[in-house]
């Protein structure tokens, strides 16, 4: 249990809202700092897989010193492809404070990297924001990428107004079909359509000084097979309803994991024509398309 009066108003109402947890569209009511836990399975405190300078992300994240990236355990979205089952449903990792959590972002800057880029961040923000609180106050001072599957509720979304920098959100699909049978949220389309717009009424569109992301919205649209991702529909909301500069990654490496093997649609690799496909329409639109 942590001394909430020691933390900002925003940081206590995040604790508010996961006891009964309605931290995210799933609203399992479920009271964590009792020890339960809901569809996302963790429970008051994060669990952290892994913390460390990644240098796979958008070029826009990394610099010369990489990504200061924080894995979390645990995810309110339940994908039967998923690359990083072990992390997301399976839940590996350790455990940490609110201390150590901050200590990890101290360290990322020391050590050089472009940003703090919490991935995974959704079902842990009240931790999130009272380690910012303590970091900030011993002096980080990069800036903070959200880096989530883009199930997010509007109301969680603008208490981060002020600690989130760089909102980067995965767009996955646009139809509810797909979204239910491929990841067990029908309401997807809805509630990510929702939560791009207030990340975006919050930061903008991306900026980038020097080849680096100093704050905006960032997406990644995952192209899926048989066009299950709903690629067009998502690029012209973007283009219609966000703005027509937003910065896409129109990503490629979708591969069958985890439990793909049972969905024979999405038991292949994209074809070459639909990922082209895909990155083509959202240039015509004007987006940004990140090579
Ligand atoms: S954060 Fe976890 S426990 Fe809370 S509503 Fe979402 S899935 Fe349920």
């Amino acid at each position: 249990m942590i001394d909430l009066d020691a933390y900002s108003d925003t940081t206590r109402e995040l604790w508010r809202l996961m006891n009964p947890c309605t931290l995210c569209p799933r609203k399992c009511n479920v009271n964590r700092s009792e020890g339960q836990t809901g569809s996302c399975g963790i429970g008051e405190m994060p669990v952290v897989s892994s913390a460390g300078p990644h240098f796979g992300e958008e070029s826009v994240l990394v610099g010369r010193g990489g990504s200061g990236t924080i894995f979390f355990a645990g995810c309110n979205l339940g994908c039967i492809f998923c690359q990083n089952y072990d992390i997301s449903h399976l839940r590996h990792g350790r455990q940490v404070t609110i201390e150590k959590l901050a200590q990890s972002m101290l360290e990322l800057q020391a050590y050089g990297c472009s940003n703090i880029n919490f991935v995974t961040p959704t079902h842990v923000v009240p931790a999130i924001a009272a380690a910012l609180e303590t970091a900030r106050k011993k002096g980080m001072s990069l800036p903070t990428v959200y880096n989530t599957g883009g199930y997010d509720s509007v109301e969680t979304l603008k208490l981060l107004k002020g600690l989130i920098d760089i909102y980067m959100p995965d767009a996955k699909y646009a139809d509810a079909e797909a979204a239910d049978q491929l990841s067990a949220a029908p309401d997807y389309p809805e509630i990510n359509f929702a939560a791009v717009k207030e990340m975006h009424r919050q930061v903008g569109d991306l900026q980038v000084e020097k080849g680096l992301a100093t704050q905006g919205l960032l997406i990644r649209h995952l192209v899926l097979p048989n066009n299950l991702a709903g690629s067009v529909e998502v690029i012209d909301f973007l283009a219609g309803e966000i703005s027509p500069h937003t910065t896409i990654n129109v990503m490629a490496q979708y591969r069958p994991c985890y439990h793909a093997d049972s969905y024979p649609e999405v038991n292949r690799r994209p074809s070459l024509d639909e990922i082209t496909s895909a990155r083509r329409y959202a240039k015509q639109k004007g987006l940004n398309v990140l090579d």
